[in-house]
Protein backbone atom coordinates (compact mmCIF):
# COMPACT_ATOMS: atom_id res chain seq x y z
CA UNK A 1 0.00 0.00 0.00
CA UNK A 2 1.50 3.41 -0.88
CA UNK A 3 -0.07 6.50 0.29
CA UNK A 4 0.85 10.20 -1.35
CA UNK A 5 1.27 13.61 -0.06
CA UNK A 6 -2.29 14.80 -0.03
CA UNK A 7 -2.96 10.82 1.63
CA UNK A 8 -0.94 11.93 4.58
CA UNK A 9 -1.11 15.92 4.81
CA UNK A 10 -2.06 15.97 8.83
CA UNK A 11 -2.16 13.80 11.54
CA UNK A 12 -5.67 12.93 10.66
CA UNK A 13 -5.11 12.01 7.11
CA UNK A 14 -2.08 9.82 8.77
CA UNK A 15 -4.90 8.37 10.88
CA UNK A 16 -7.62 7.93 8.10
CA UNK A 17 -4.66 5.82 6.45
CA UNK A 18 -4.12 3.54 9.57
CA UNK A 19 -7.83 2.74 8.87
CA UNK A 20 -7.04 1.63 5.38
CA UNK A 21 -4.03 -0.31 6.38
CA UNK A 22 -5.94 -1.75 9.59
CA UNK A 23 -8.81 -3.31 7.13
CA UNK A 24 -6.15 -4.95 5.21
CA UNK A 25 -4.56 -6.26 7.87
CA UNK A 26 -7.69 -7.25 9.50
CA UNK A 27 -8.83 -9.11 6.27
CA UNK A 28 -5.33 -11.42 6.42
CA UNK A 29 -2.88 -9.49 4.15
CA UNK A 30 0.57 -9.28 5.06
CA UNK A 31 1.17 -5.72 4.39
CA UNK A 32 4.11 -3.43 3.69
CA UNK A 33 3.23 0.56 3.26
CA UNK A 34 5.86 2.85 1.42
CA UNK A 35 4.64 6.86 2.43
CA UNK A 36 5.17 10.00 0.94
CA UNK A 37 6.39 13.15 3.00
CA UNK A 38 2.91 15.50 4.39
CA UNK A 39 1.54 17.38 0.89
CA UNK A 40 3.81 20.33 0.31
CA UNK A 41 6.52 19.40 2.69
CA UNK A 42 8.99 18.17 0.12
CA UNK A 43 8.73 21.42 -1.73
CA UNK A 44 9.55 23.67 1.44
CA UNK A 45 12.53 21.36 2.02
CA UNK A 46 13.19 22.21 -1.28
CA UNK A 47 13.10 25.74 -1.32
CA UNK A 48 15.44 25.75 2.03
CA UNK A 49 18.19 24.42 0.31
CA UNK A 50 17.74 26.54 -2.45
CA UNK A 51 17.62 29.61 -0.19
CA UNK A 52 21.56 28.51 0.89
CA UNK A 53 24.46 30.41 0.06
CA UNK A 54 26.70 28.05 -2.00
CA UNK A 55 30.15 28.01 -1.74
CA UNK A 56 32.16 31.24 -2.38
CA UNK A 57 35.54 31.07 -4.76
CA UNK A 58 33.97 27.89 -6.13
CA UNK A 59 32.51 27.87 -9.52
CA UNK A 60 30.54 25.16 -8.49
CA UNK A 61 27.22 27.00 -8.93
CA UNK A 62 24.79 24.80 -6.78
CA UNK A 63 24.90 23.12 -3.49
CA UNK A 64 26.08 19.49 -2.45
CA UNK A 65 23.84 16.87 -3.61
CA UNK A 66 24.53 15.17 -0.80
CA UNK A 67 23.52 17.61 1.94
CA UNK A 68 20.15 18.42 -0.45
CA UNK A 69 19.81 14.61 -0.12
CA UNK A 70 19.64 14.27 3.58
CA UNK A 71 17.82 17.12 4.04
CA UNK A 72 14.82 16.56 1.12
CA UNK A 73 14.46 13.27 2.82
CA UNK A 74 13.44 14.00 5.76
CA UNK A 75 9.64 14.39 5.11
CA UNK A 76 9.29 10.54 4.42
CA UNK A 77 11.18 10.12 7.88
CA UNK A 78 8.56 11.85 9.64
CA UNK A 79 5.42 10.51 8.51
CA UNK A 80 6.89 6.64 8.44
CA UNK A 81 6.97 7.19 12.13
CA UNK A 82 3.90 9.18 12.23
CA UNK A 83 1.72 6.40 11.07
CA UNK A 84 4.15 3.24 12.46
CA UNK A 85 2.68 5.12 15.74
CA UNK A 86 -0.68 5.56 14.95
CA UNK A 87 -1.25 1.58 13.54
CA UNK A 88 0.68 0.68 17.07
CA UNK A 89 -2.01 2.70 18.71
CA UNK A 90 -4.56 0.45 16.91
CA UNK A 91 -2.65 -2.36 18.62
CA UNK A 92 -1.07 -2.99 15.37
CA UNK A 93 2.64 -4.54 15.37
CA UNK A 94 4.02 -2.40 13.21
CA UNK A 95 7.88 -0.28 12.41
CA UNK A 96 9.46 2.28 10.52
CA UNK A 97 12.09 1.56 8.32
CA UNK A 98 14.29 4.09 6.31
CA UNK A 99 16.22 3.64 3.20
CA UNK A 100 18.98 2.56 4.82
CA UNK A 101 17.68 0.09 7.21
CA UNK A 102 16.11 -1.98 4.56
CA UNK A 103 18.44 -1.47 2.59
CA UNK A 104 16.98 0.20 -1.05
CA UNK A 105 20.44 0.50 -2.12
CA UNK A 106 20.77 3.10 -5.02
CA UNK A 107 23.44 4.27 -7.69
CA UNK A 108 25.35 7.48 -6.70
CA UNK A 109 23.16 9.43 -8.78
CA UNK A 110 22.28 12.16 -5.41
CA UNK A 111 19.11 13.82 -6.34
CA UNK A 112 17.69 11.62 -8.89
CA UNK A 113 19.39 8.37 -7.92
CA UNK A 114 18.36 5.16 -9.30
CA UNK A 115 17.14 1.80 -7.45
CA UNK A 116 19.84 -0.87 -7.69
CA UNK A 117 19.15 -3.50 -5.49
CA UNK A 118 16.54 -4.33 -2.28
CA UNK A 119 17.05 -6.37 0.51
CA UNK A 120 13.08 -7.42 0.98
CA UNK A 121 14.85 -10.35 3.69
CA UNK A 122 13.89 -8.91 6.89
CA UNK A 123 11.02 -7.13 6.17
CA UNK A 124 9.49 -10.30 4.48
CA UNK A 125 10.39 -12.58 7.69
CA UNK A 126 8.49 -9.89 10.22
CA UNK A 127 5.85 -9.26 7.56
CA UNK A 128 4.90 -13.08 8.21
CA UNK A 129 5.55 -12.91 11.47
CA UNK A 130 2.40 -10.25 11.60
CA UNK A 131 4.52 -6.89 11.78
CA UNK A 132 3.34 -3.83 9.50
CA UNK A 133 6.35 -2.58 7.77
CA UNK A 134 5.84 1.09 6.88
CA UNK A 135 8.88 2.25 4.54
CA UNK A 136 9.87 5.72 3.98
CA UNK A 137 9.18 6.70 0.06
CA UNK A 138 11.56 8.35 -2.10
CA UNK A 139 14.79 7.31 -0.60
CA UNK A 140 17.59 4.96 -0.11
CA UNK A 141 21.60 4.54 0.49
CA UNK A 142 24.17 5.26 -1.94
CA UNK A 143 27.19 3.76 -2.61
CA UNK A 144 28.73 6.35 -0.82
CA UNK A 145 26.98 5.32 2.42
CA UNK A 146 24.96 8.43 1.84
CA UNK A 147 21.19 8.93 2.18
CA UNK A 148 19.90 9.33 -1.40
CA UNK A 149 16.74 10.37 -2.94
CA UNK A 150 14.96 9.09 -6.28
CA UNK A 151 13.69 12.25 -8.04
CA UNK A 152 10.32 14.32 -7.21
CA UNK A 153 7.59 11.77 -7.43
CA UNK A 154 9.56 9.06 -6.21
CA UNK A 155 7.80 7.44 -3.58
CA UNK A 156 6.19 5.62 -6.38
CA UNK A 157 9.27 4.05 -7.52
CA UNK A 158 10.03 3.16 -3.81
CA UNK A 159 6.42 1.15 -3.64
CA UNK A 160 6.93 -0.37 -6.98
CA UNK A 161 10.15 -1.68 -6.19
CA UNK A 162 9.48 -2.50 -2.68
CA UNK A 163 6.37 -4.77 -4.18
CA UNK A 164 8.54 -6.63 -6.70
CA UNK A 165 11.51 -6.77 -3.58
CA UNK A 166 9.06 -8.37 -1.32
CA UNK A 167 6.91 -10.54 -3.99
CA UNK A 168 3.91 -8.83 -3.56
CA UNK A 169 0.83 -9.50 -5.06
CA UNK A 170 -0.26 -6.11 -6.25
CA UNK A 171 0.86 -2.56 -5.08
CA UNK A 172 -2.10 -0.50 -3.92
CA UNK A 173 -1.35 2.85 -4.61
CA UNK A 174 -3.65 5.24 -2.57
CA UNK A 175 -3.87 8.69 -4.20
CA UNK A 176 -6.46 11.77 -4.35
CA UNK A 177 -8.48 10.89 -6.95
CA UNK A 178 -9.69 7.54 -7.39
CA UNK A 179 -8.27 6.02 -10.23
CA UNK A 180 -6.66 6.89 -14.04
CA UNK A 181 -8.95 8.55 -16.42
CA UNK A 182 -9.41 8.77 -20.02
CA UNK A 183 -7.87 11.92 -19.80
CA UNK A 184 -7.56 14.97 -17.68
CA UNK A 185 -11.66 15.48 -15.97
CA UNK A 186 -10.55 19.08 -15.67
CA UNK A 187 -10.24 19.69 -18.92
CA UNK A 188 -13.31 16.90 -20.35
CA UNK A 189 -15.71 16.70 -17.44
CA UNK A 190 -17.28 13.65 -19.49
CA UNK A 191 -13.49 11.72 -18.67
CA UNK A 192 -14.44 8.36 -17.23
CA UNK A 193 -12.11 6.04 -15.23
CA UNK A 194 -10.85 3.54 -16.79
CA UNK A 195 -11.32 -0.32 -14.68
CA UNK A 196 -7.97 -1.38 -16.58
CA UNK A 197 -4.46 -0.01 -18.19
CA UNK A 198 -2.10 -2.35 -20.01
CA UNK A 199 1.25 -1.41 -18.28
CA UNK A 200 2.00 0.40 -22.34
CA UNK A 201 -0.50 2.49 -22.37
CA UNK A 202 0.04 4.01 -18.89
CA UNK A 203 3.32 4.21 -19.52
CA UNK A 204 2.80 6.92 -22.71
CA UNK A 205 0.08 8.53 -20.61
CA UNK A 206 2.26 9.00 -17.21
CA UNK A 207 5.29 10.15 -19.53
CA UNK A 208 2.97 12.10 -22.07
CA UNK A 209 1.32 14.07 -19.04
CA UNK A 210 -0.94 11.96 -17.04
CA UNK A 211 0.04 13.68 -13.21
CA UNK A 212 -0.70 10.21 -11.37
CA UNK A 213 2.15 8.00 -11.15
CA UNK A 214 5.90 9.00 -11.27
CA UNK A 215 6.70 7.50 -15.50
CA UNK A 216 9.35 5.57 -13.74
CA UNK A 217 8.04 3.77 -11.26
CA UNK A 218 5.21 2.13 -14.25
CA UNK A 219 8.43 1.11 -16.36
CA UNK A 220 9.63 -0.34 -13.06
CA UNK A 221 5.73 -2.52 -13.04
CA UNK A 222 6.45 -3.42 -16.45
CA UNK A 223 9.78 -5.07 -16.04
CA UNK A 224 8.52 -6.44 -13.00
CA UNK A 225 5.18 -7.48 -13.86
CA UNK A 226 3.95 -5.59 -10.11
CA UNK A 227 0.03 -5.02 -10.83
CA UNK A 228 -0.57 -1.78 -9.09
CA UNK A 229 -3.93 -0.72 -8.21
CA UNK A 230 -4.54 3.39 -8.37
CA UNK A 231 -7.87 3.99 -6.00
CA UNK A 232 -8.59 6.74 -3.37
CA UNK A 233 -7.87 7.72 0.36
CA UNK A 234 -10.02 9.62 0.55
CA UNK A 235 -12.95 6.98 0.06
CA UNK A 236 -14.36 5.15 3.62
CA UNK A 237 -11.43 2.87 5.04
CA UNK A 238 -14.03 0.58 6.42
CA UNK A 239 -16.45 0.69 3.35
CA UNK A 240 -14.41 -1.59 1.03
CA UNK A 241 -13.27 -4.61 2.22
CA UNK A 242 -11.28 -6.45 -0.46
CA UNK A 243 -11.01 -9.68 1.21
CA UNK A 244 -14.84 -9.59 1.61
CA UNK A 245 -14.57 -9.35 -2.60
CA UNK A 246 -16.10 -5.77 -2.49
CA UNK A 247 -14.43 -3.93 -5.18
CA UNK A 248 -13.44 -0.26 -4.95
CA UNK A 249 -13.23 1.80 -7.55
CA UNK A 250 -10.10 2.22 -8.98
CA UNK A 251 -7.71 1.33 -11.73
CA UNK A 252 -5.81 -1.77 -12.36
CA UNK A 253 -2.78 -1.36 -14.31
CA UNK A 254 -1.69 -4.83 -15.38
CA UNK A 255 -0.16 -7.41 -18.63
CA UNK A 256 -2.31 -6.35 -21.55
CA UNK A 257 -3.31 -10.13 -21.41
CA UNK A 258 -5.57 -9.48 -18.26
CA UNK A 259 -7.69 -6.80 -20.18
CA UNK A 260 -10.37 -9.11 -22.28
CA UNK A 261 -12.57 -5.95 -23.24
CA UNK A 262 -10.10 -4.23 -25.57
CA UNK A 263 -11.07 -0.56 -26.72
CA UNK A 264 -8.73 0.70 -29.97
CA UNK A 265 -8.11 4.27 -28.02
CA UNK A 266 -7.56 4.35 -24.24
CA UNK A 267 -6.99 7.99 -23.38
CA UNK A 268 -6.12 11.27 -24.78
CA UNK A 269 -2.67 13.19 -22.87
CA UNK A 270 -1.62 16.21 -23.36
CA UNK A 271 1.85 17.97 -22.98
CA UNK A 272 1.86 21.68 -22.12
CA UNK A 273 5.48 23.86 -22.44
CA UNK A 274 6.61 22.64 -25.55
CA UNK A 275 8.95 24.49 -28.09
CA UNK A 276 8.69 24.19 -31.60
CA UNK A 277 12.04 24.72 -33.92
CA UNK A 278 12.56 24.54 -37.48
CA UNK A 279 15.72 24.90 -39.52
CA UNK A 280 15.15 26.33 -42.87
CA UNK A 281 16.76 25.33 -46.04
CA UNK A 282 19.15 22.71 -44.29
CA UNK A 283 21.72 20.70 -47.06
CA UNK A 284 19.83 17.36 -47.61
CA UNK A 285 23.00 14.43 -47.01
CA UNK A 286 24.12 12.07 -44.90
CA UNK A 287 25.39 13.38 -41.12
CA UNK A 288 22.99 16.10 -40.72
CA UNK A 289 20.51 14.92 -38.69
CA UNK A 290 23.77 14.18 -36.28
CA UNK A 291 25.25 17.75 -36.65
CA UNK A 292 22.10 18.65 -35.70
CA UNK A 293 21.21 16.69 -32.50
CA UNK A 294 23.89 15.65 -31.38
CA UNK A 295 25.11 19.07 -29.96
CA UNK A 296 22.03 19.52 -28.32
CA UNK A 297 22.42 16.25 -26.55
CA UNK A 298 25.09 17.28 -25.70
CA UNK A 299 23.84 20.20 -23.80
CA UNK A 300 21.36 17.93 -22.49
CA UNK A 301 18.63 19.63 -24.43
CA UNK A 302 15.84 16.74 -24.28
CA UNK A 303 14.72 16.77 -28.02
CA UNK A 304 10.96 15.09 -28.97
CA UNK A 305 9.11 15.44 -31.82
CA UNK A 306 11.31 15.36 -34.63
CA UNK A 307 9.89 15.58 -38.35
CA UNK A 308 12.16 16.30 -41.54
CA UNK A 309 10.79 16.98 -45.02
CA UNK A 310 11.53 15.08 -48.21
CA UNK A 311 13.69 18.01 -50.41
CA UNK A 312 12.12 18.72 -53.54
CA UNK A 313 15.33 18.70 -55.72
CA UNK A 314 17.52 16.44 -53.14
CA UNK A 315 19.69 19.64 -52.33
CA UNK A 316 18.17 21.40 -49.09
CA UNK A 317 15.26 20.16 -46.59
CA UNK A 318 13.39 21.43 -43.24
CA UNK A 319 13.87 19.88 -40.34
CA UNK A 320 11.32 20.83 -37.19
CA UNK A 321 11.55 19.40 -33.48
CA UNK A 322 10.45 20.30 -30.32
CA UNK A 323 12.12 20.58 -26.73
CA UNK A 324 10.66 21.46 -23.82
CA UNK A 325 9.63 25.61 -23.46
CA UNK A 326 12.39 25.35 -20.46
CA UNK A 327 15.03 24.50 -22.96
CA UNK A 328 14.60 26.66 -26.18
CA UNK A 329 17.15 29.44 -25.37
CA UNK A 330 19.39 27.02 -24.71
CA UNK A 331 18.62 24.91 -27.77
CA UNK A 332 19.08 28.41 -30.04
CA UNK A 333 22.42 29.38 -28.74
CA UNK A 334 23.71 25.75 -29.33
CA UNK A 335 21.81 25.61 -33.15
CA UNK A 336 23.07 29.54 -33.88
CA UNK A 337 27.16 27.98 -32.65
CA UNK A 338 27.22 25.01 -34.95
CA UNK A 339 25.64 26.68 -37.81
CA UNK A 340 28.74 26.49 -39.64
CA UNK A 341 28.44 22.80 -38.65
CA UNK A 342 25.17 22.19 -39.81
CA UNK A 343 24.56 24.66 -42.68
CA UNK A 344 21.12 25.73 -42.74
CA UNK A 345 19.96 29.13 -43.73
CA UNK A 346 17.51 30.04 -40.50
CA UNK A 347 16.66 28.98 -37.63
CA UNK A 348 12.71 29.91 -36.28
CA UNK A 349 11.22 28.56 -32.80
CA UNK A 350 7.38 28.84 -31.19
CA UNK A 351 7.42 28.41 -27.71
CA UNK A 352 3.67 27.61 -25.84
CA UNK A 353 2.94 24.55 -27.60
CA UNK A 354 0.93 21.12 -26.63
CA UNK A 355 1.72 17.86 -27.84
CA UNK A 356 -2.29 15.58 -27.74
CA UNK A 357 -1.84 12.11 -28.00
CA UNK A 358 -4.18 9.63 -28.71
CA UNK A 359 -2.90 6.40 -27.00
CA UNK A 360 -4.04 2.99 -27.14
CA UNK A 361 -3.06 -0.54 -27.80
CA UNK A 362 -5.48 -1.56 -29.66
CA UNK A 363 -4.21 0.52 -32.69
CA UNK A 364 -1.73 -2.05 -33.27
CA UNK A 365 -4.35 -4.12 -34.90
CA UNK A 366 -6.76 -1.05 -36.28
CA UNK A 367 -6.93 1.05 -39.02
CA UNK A 368 -7.93 4.20 -39.65
CA UNK A 369 -7.38 5.30 -36.09
CA UNK A 370 -5.00 8.24 -37.00
CA UNK A 371 -7.65 10.01 -39.57
CA UNK A 372 -10.05 9.82 -36.94
CA UNK A 373 -8.09 12.23 -35.33
CA UNK A 374 -6.90 14.49 -38.43
CA UNK A 375 -10.42 14.59 -39.51
CA UNK A 376 -11.90 15.51 -35.92
CA UNK A 377 -9.58 18.45 -35.83
CA UNK A 378 -10.14 19.69 -39.30
CA UNK A 379 -13.53 19.82 -38.37
CA UNK A 380 -13.08 22.81 -35.68
CA UNK A 381 -10.44 24.45 -37.42
CA UNK A 382 -7.36 22.98 -35.66
CA UNK A 383 -3.90 23.24 -37.13
CA UNK A 384 -1.70 20.52 -36.91
CA UNK A 385 2.00 21.60 -36.96
CA UNK A 386 3.88 18.38 -36.33
CA UNK A 387 2.94 14.83 -35.68
CA UNK A 388 4.35 11.75 -34.68
CA UNK A 389 3.18 7.76 -34.11
CA UNK A 390 4.34 5.12 -32.35
CA UNK A 391 2.48 1.67 -32.77
CA UNK A 392 0.40 2.81 -29.69
CA UNK A 393 -0.10 6.71 -29.77
CA UNK A 394 -0.37 9.42 -31.97
CA UNK A 395 1.11 12.48 -30.90
CA UNK A 396 -0.26 15.74 -32.57
CA UNK A 397 1.57 19.31 -31.89
CA UNK A 398 -0.99 22.36 -31.45
CA UNK A 399 -0.64 25.64 -30.64
CA UNK A 400 -1.62 25.72 -27.13
CA UNK A 401 -4.34 28.08 -27.50
CA UNK A 402 -6.26 24.94 -29.04
CA UNK A 403 -5.04 22.55 -26.47
CA UNK A 404 -8.70 22.35 -24.41
CA UNK A 405 -10.58 22.45 -27.82
CA UNK A 406 -8.24 19.87 -29.48
CA UNK A 407 -8.65 17.43 -25.70
CA UNK A 408 -12.71 17.42 -25.81
CA UNK A 409 -13.04 16.84 -29.31
CA UNK A 410 -10.64 13.88 -29.48
CA UNK A 411 -11.99 12.35 -26.09
CA UNK A 412 -15.57 12.34 -27.97
CA UNK A 413 -14.00 11.46 -31.15
CA UNK A 414 -13.29 8.09 -30.11
CA UNK A 415 -16.27 7.77 -28.34
CA UNK A 416 -14.64 8.15 -24.78
CA UNK A 417 -17.25 10.39 -23.18
CA UNK A 418 -18.95 8.67 -20.66
CA UNK A 419 -23.00 9.18 -21.01
CA UNK A 420 -24.85 11.59 -19.80
CA UNK A 421 -26.50 10.72 -16.74
N1 LIG B 1 7.91 13.62 -1.34
C1 LIG B 1 8.57 13.43 -2.61
C2 LIG B 1 8.13 14.50 -3.57
O1 LIG B 1 7.31 15.33 -3.27
C3 LIG B 1 8.35 12.07 -3.16
C4 LIG B 1 6.93 11.73 -3.46
O2 LIG B 1 6.01 12.27 -2.86
O3 LIG B 1 6.71 10.87 -4.29
O4 LIG B 1 8.63 14.54 -4.67
MG1 LIG C 1 3.33 11.53 -5.95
Amino acid sequence: MKFGGTSVADLERIHNVARHVKREHDAGHEVAVVVSAMAGKTNELVSWVNQMPTVTGSNAPFFDAREYDSIVASGEQVTSGLLAIALQSMGIDARSWLGWQIPLQTNNAHGAARIEDIDGGEIIERMGAGQVAVVAGFQGIAPDNRIATLGRGGSDTSAVALAAGIKADRCDIYTDVDGVYTTDPRVAPSAQRLDRVSFEEMLEMASLGAKVLQVRSVELAMVHGVRLFVRSSFDDPDATDSAAGANPPGTLICDEDEIVEQQIVTGIAYAKDEAQISLRRVADKPGVAAAVFSPLAEAHVNVDMIVQNVSEDGSVTDMTFTVPDGDLGKAKKVLEAAQGDIGYEVVQSDPGMVKVSVIGIGMRSHAGVASTAFQALADKGVNIRAITTSEIKISILIDSDYAELAVRTLHSAYGLDKEAA
